[in-house]
């Protein structure tokens, strides 16, 4: 396996898997892999002949006061994992490397990146629309996998590829749990015991939430106030929000029909935690 921080390295080994016809399988990361990134290396690895995997923690996709400084990083811990995956590259290249001096270009996705996490972080999408465009780019991917866990980043990221025909199949990957129910995430490591304890109360909304729907339940509104309870009862919890929106353009749904996503966020001490589960409504 090859660790590659720089782009004219890349080039030269993804050039000539691309003239042989190999298929190459793309997983873009932040790195501090766990279990759910896995899950999408582990896809690449039966559907593509050639894994590669992206470590880069984006500056331009945190806000102001965010938690880009202290995002926790272990490029020899995810080096090891990705090896035992049968990962064929790493690439994990510098700040100055993705955007030298004087980058000036965006990529955004308009109507999908209004609500949700982008009203909370203005301008977090763009940054992650123009981190992937420029990986896909670089990558030249058959097939990118991302994680059902950031249900709008998928959407926003399929939109993405599919205005700007890029040539590339985006697969979206079940979100991968702890035993507890907990949605595994980089970030679950800055919880205390305590908040570890009380981030279930994300999970368990959501599962509460899906009994309602299967008991009948069709309000959305009743059932957004359920599940503020439960997360209002948990003193160390601060609720951002709970939707119920359409799967596909994410537009708020009061009366449920078809399949729904509900999606939240709970800012947990100090970290911001985001799950989401998608309901079938008979
Ligand atoms: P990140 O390193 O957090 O930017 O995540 C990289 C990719 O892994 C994204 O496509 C995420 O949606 C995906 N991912 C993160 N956590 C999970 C999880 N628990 N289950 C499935 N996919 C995940």
């Amino acid at each position: 396996m090859d660790i590659i921080r720089t782009i004219p390295e890349l080039k030269r080994i993804i050039g000539p898997v691309r003239t042989s016809g190999r298929t190459i399988g793309f997983v873009p990361t932040m790195g501090y892999l766990h279990q759910g990134h896995l899950s999408l290396v582990k896809a690449a690895r039966s559907e593509c002949d050639f894994v590669v995997v992206s470590i880069f923690v984006n500056p331009i996709q945190f806000g102001v006061g965010e938690d880009f400084e202290q995002y926790p990083r272990d490029l020899a811990s995810d080096a090891r994992m990705c090896q035992e995956e049968g990962v064929n590259l790493i690439f994990s290249p510098s700040e100055r490397e993705m955007y030298p001096r004087g980058f000036d270009t965006r990529v955004q996705v308009e109507e999908l990146t209004r609500g949700l996490c982008g009203r909370g972080r203005p301008g977090h999408f763009r940054g992650v629309t123009t981190v992937v465009t420029k990986l896909f780019n670089l990558v030249e991917p058959d097939i990118a996998y991302f994680g059902q866990k950031d249900a709008q980043q998928a959407l926003v990221l399929k939109k993405m590829a599919a205005d700007l025909n890029m040539n590339v199949t985006l697969k979206i990957m079940p979100t991968v749990r702890e035993t507890d129910g907990l949605a595994m995430s980089s970030r679950n490591a800055y919880l205390s015991p305590d908040e570890r304890k009380a981030a279930l109360v994300l999970y368990k909304s959501l599962k509460q939430a899906e009994e309602l729907i299967k008991d009948g339940s069709r309000n959305a509104s009743k059932i957004i106030d359920t599940m503020k309870e439960i997360i209002t009862g948990e003193p160390l919890a601060q609720l951002e929000y709970i939707e119920i929106v359409d799967t596909t353009n994410l537009e708020h749904i009061d009366y449920m029909e078809a399949e729904v996503l509900i999606a939240l966020a709970v800012k947990m001490g100090q970290t911001r935690l985001i799950d989401n589960i998608i309901v079938e409504v008979q």
